[in-house]
């Protein structure tokens, strides 16, 4: 077993644990209530029996239903009475899809499971994620400012048939950043990869590459569904590094056809006096413009006063 899938059972063998015994208790702690004991315990006999009654086809049957139905209400009103529902007798797993187990029925890998794998290999290249923010906490206020629902139904929604190729440009407190987090949150939500990093972590890696002379962990940010590099600019650039692997990255994407999300303080101008014409050409796409994507912030703050 390797590391990661070891630490992935960890992982959700903790989540079930919590959301089990969170229920585990509360109905341990109901059933100190002697009327609720016998209520359950005749509940839960009542219920087998139906069971066998409707595997063995009885004649009957109805009369098995009525009975536990009638011991389900009942044990329902009990709960009520100490204050509890059903509810609280159920385990609240963080996934609903998969009951924190990282597999659905069909035993297909969910997409909790695969956000997760990416999650800790992007640790093991110490890259640490940060947590999304979404759609649903975008203020409606701002969107006269930042297109949130452009983005929800154009992009999200028809992702990966985007441009691939788009960037958000704008100043500090043009909502540029929480707008590529959100993207991140919705397309993962959905099951695609995505890997959101700022480009001062992103040039750290490089230099760690660089200098372990490894290039293995580089093909995680080219194939990722949706690469997002958030604040492009504000790293130091180092020529043999930071626009060389750039440059491998992007080019990777491209012939790959995975979009890109880029978002940055720097106009059209300084990026190409900082990153040159073979990255600029990538970031706006050139060879074909009407496949570009760009937003340009206003800054909300000012705007707002
Ligand atoms: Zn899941």
């Amino acid at each position: 077993m390797s590391e990661i899938t070891a630490k992935i059972d960890e992982y959700y063998a903790s989540l079930r644990g919590k959301a089990e015994s969170r229920a585990e208790r509360t109905l341990e702690r109901a059933l100190r209530d002697p009327e609720f004991s016998k209520v359950d315990r005749e509940f839960q006999q009542a219920r087998i029996a139906y069971f066998r009654a409707e595997a063995s086809k009885e004649k009957n049957l109805s009369d098995y239903k009525s009975r536990f139905e009638a011991l389900k209400t009942k044990r329902k009103e009990v709960l009520a009475e100490l204050k509890l529902t059903e509810d609280d007798l159920t385990p609240h797993y963080q996934c609903a899809a998969c009951h924190d187990t990282g597999f659905l029925g069909n035993g297909e890998a969910c997409s909790c499971y695969r956000a997760l794998v990416r999650k800790f290999k992007m640790e093991e290249i110490g890259i640490s994620s940060v947590p999304y923010r979404s759609f649903q906490e975008a203020d409606p206020k701002l969107t006269p400012y930042i297109p949130f629902v452009y983005y929800q139904k154009k992009y999200c929604d028809v992702f990966p048939k985007v441009p691939l190729s788009t960037v958000f440009s704008g100043g500090t407190g043009t909502g540029k950043t929480f707008l590529a987090s959100c993207i991140a949150n919705s397309l993962e939500q959905k099951g695609d990869s995505v890997i959101f990093l700022s480009a001062f972590a992103l040039n750290r890696f490089f230099i760690n590459c660089f200098e372990a002379q490894s290039y293995h962990s580089i093909s995680l940010l080219s194939e990722c569904d949706l690469l997002i590099i958030d604040d492009l600019g504000a790293e130091p650039v180092y020529k043999k590094i930071t626009l060389e692997y750039l440059k491998l990255v992007l080019d990777e994407r491209f012939a790959h056809k995975k979009p890109t999300v880029i978002t940055t303080n720097l106009d059209r101008e300084k990026i190409l006096e900082r990153y040159g014409e073979r990255i600029y050409s990538r970031i706006f796409n050139e060879e074909s413009l009407d496949d570009n994507n760009t937003f340009i912030g206003r800054d909300v703050r000012v705007d707002k006063r």
